[in-house]
């Protein structure tokens, strides 16, 4: 007798429900993309106990026809497919024709549909994957859902469901994430009646970017647009003023399909150059369109990743893409909050707001309206570096101080004074400026050098006298190993000895005095990142550098440095932030000012 024997329906999609519902948020996520593959143009989504104790999600789209419900239910069942051709081409979200099955199979599903707009429908309710009734019912075209204790027959996997409100945390993160893929679908979203999520389906982006975010953030969001042959890219990304701490709020559709990609994160990211902090990063929504038989989504029906050709080609679009929209941005930090502004300026929307990944504190008030938090804050953040004996002073540059270098991206400003030691009080037409001074010559060193370095012959300056530089054991036999590297850079360096190594020449950007702190930071960076690109490398070296050899702050300056020091910020491609991406430059508006002593109201 053999042993194989085919599982019964019953058995596989239990197996099958393993990897399709993992958790309630995988319900509605299938849920959902089945009402958006419907046509719908409002879907409603009612949670109750974070999912655990129902889920209903009611659509108005194009039904289920009387004769397909049972249909629906069995396993690889679809009308989104016919044959393998079709996979190539495949406009819906949906194709396996596994959620049904799979979610029926591990809790108790209530199913009402019609199809046609006279009003009839049928109700099917099933247990477990096994359909207890059906009936006939009055429907108004649509489909309505409700999904009741689930995975209450396999309770191994329910032991697995974190807490209501990470279940519910995970919920709006996938509602908040199909919003923003489809701006012309009103979708709202209750949490035991409370409103989390209402987006008014008018087709408009940043609409529900204001629903997701409040109307602060919305209103700092800048548009970017791109195209070429294979792609089309559009959305909004938050100025460099409005970040957060982590990635999770840069999202990615590709043909309205929510991915994650680390190379287009990684692009965007490329696109700010250095306006963005170390380790914050912009609220990014990107749509990109391109022929579906460019993209590979045929992955794990969980999984939100895809594969595409032309990659590169893509990847160089999107930075281009922010690089260029950036550009046309005026990016002088207001000095009042955002928020504070928007209280002034704007009437605030009613529309609860919430960040795209919840946590729990916010979940806890999720009926308050919540605004995240912004990195705002100006002076304060700004840390000040105490005096220094041998200051350099503010050389006059022949690069940079000609007037005609000047590229535009300052308005013209007229020092007034220095306050503290530190910032400069300026006045253009538009209002009062606080430039930091220390942040400004930071950034004008830092492009001197960058542009040293793209001459190619920077080559060497020799030492007068060569500098000796001395490492463990086991650090020089791995500096030994990357001796080459060192060459790369202009610096002739040999090894001197077991431990030791001598360096004769170093690249003319490196500032006189601080060749061998400059080195040994460069030996360290090598051997605590055996990956380190050359590139990232130049440039941090250059941001020390840069630093190091700028005017710091608790030192007084006459007005004509002061104004040296703007008309060569004004010549920088970036005057607006420093290399490690904090403020240069802040701005107060004659209106706000105005405002504060109330001379307009
Ligand atoms: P798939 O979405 O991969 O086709 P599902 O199991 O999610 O598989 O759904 C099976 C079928 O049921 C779908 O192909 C579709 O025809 C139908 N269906 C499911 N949900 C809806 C809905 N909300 N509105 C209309 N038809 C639906
Ligand atoms: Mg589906």
């Amino acid at each position: 007798m053999g042993k194989i024997h085919v599982l019964d329906q019953y058995i596989a999609n239990q197996i099958a429900a393993g990897e399709v519902v993992e958790r309630p948020a995988s319900i509605v996520k299938e849920l959902v993309e089945n009402s958006i593959d419907a046509g719908s143009s409002e879907i409603t989504i009612n949670v109750l106990d974070g999912g655990l104790s129902a889920i209903q999600i009611k659509d108005n789209g194009q039904g289920i026809a009387p004769e397909d419900v049972e249909k629906a239910f069995l396993r690889h069942a679809t009308s989104k497919i016919k044959s393998a051709k079709d996979l190539l081409r495949v406009k819906s979200l949906g194709f396996r024709g596994e959620a049904l099955p799979s979610i029926a199979a591990v809790s108790k599903v209530t199913l009402r549909t019609s199809d046609t707009k006279t009003g009839q429908g049928l109700e099917v309710y099933l247990e477990g994957g096994k359909i207890l009734s059906t009936k006939q019912l009055a429907f108004n075209q649509g489909t309505e859902i409700v999904v009741e204790e689930i995975f209450y027959n396999t309770p191994a996997r329910l032991k697995y469901l974190k807490s209501l409100q990470t279940e519910l945390g995970h919920i709006i993160d996938y509602v908040n994430r199909l919003s923003l893929a489809y701006p012309q679908i009103a979708f709202s979203l209750t949490h035991n009646n409370n409103l989390i999520l209402r987006t008014n389906g008018d087709n408009q982006l940043l609409h529900v970017i204001s629903a997701i975010y409040g109307t602060s953030v919305a209103k700092g969001m800048v548009s970017f647009e791109k195209s070429d042959m294979d792609f089309r890219i559009f959305g909004f990304f938050s100025k460099p003023e409005i970040t957060r701490a982590n990635k999770s709020h840069i999202s990615i559709y590709i043909n309205g399909r929510y991915i994650k990609n680390y190379l287009i994160t990684h692009s965007i990211i490329k696109g700010f150059k250095d306006l963005l902090m170390v380790n914050r990063f912009p609220i990014t929504v990107i749509h990109i369109s391109m022929d579906p038989s460019l993209v590979d989504i045929n992955v794990h029906p969980a999984k939100l990743e895809a594969r595409f050709s032309k990659e590169q080609e893509l990847l160089k679009l999107v930075e281009i893409a922010i690089n260029d929209a950036l550009a046309g941005q005026s990016l002088i930090r207001n000095a009042i909050k955002n928020e504070e502004r928007a209280k002034i300026s704007y009437q605030v929307s009613e529309q609860p707001s919430l960040p795209l990944k919840v946590n729990e504190e916010q979940l806890r008030s999720s009926s308050r309206r919540i605004i995240p938090q912004e990195d705002t804050s100006t002076l304060s953040e700004v840390p000040i570096i105490a005096a220094n004996q041998d200051e350099l002073l503010l050389e006059v540059d022949q690069q940079f101080t000609t007037t005609e270098a000047s590229s535009g991206k300052l308005p013209v400003l007229v020092p007034l004074a220095q306050f503290r030691g530190t910032y400069i009080i300026a006045q253009g037409e538009e209002g009062l400026f606080l430039i930091d001074q220390h942040a400004a010559h930071e950034r004008i060193n830092y492009e001197k050098y960058l542009s040293l370095l793209d001459q190619e012959q920077t080559a060497c300056q020799n030492l007068l006298i060569p500098i000796n530089l001395e490492f463990s054991n086991s650090e020089s036999r791995l500096l030994n190993t990357r001796i080459a590297e060192f060459h790369n850079y202009g610096i002739e360096i040999e090894s001197f000895g077991r431990q030791s190594f001598i360096v004769r020449s170093t690249p003319l950007w490196m500032p006189k005095g601080q060749e061998k702190d400059l080195l040994e930071q460069m030996a360290q960076m090598l051997l605590s990142d055996n990956t380190i690109n050359e590139e990232a490398l130049r440039k941090d070296l250059i941001a020390e550098a840069s630093c190091k050899n700028s005017i710091k702050a608790n030192k007084s300056l006459t007005l004509s440095e002061m104004e040296s020091l703007i008309v060569q910020l004004g010549a920088t491609q970036n005057p607006f932030s420093c290399p490690h991406g904090r403020p240069v430059i802040v701005h107060f508006s004659v209106l706000e000012i105005e405002k504060l002593f109330k001379r307009v109201v």
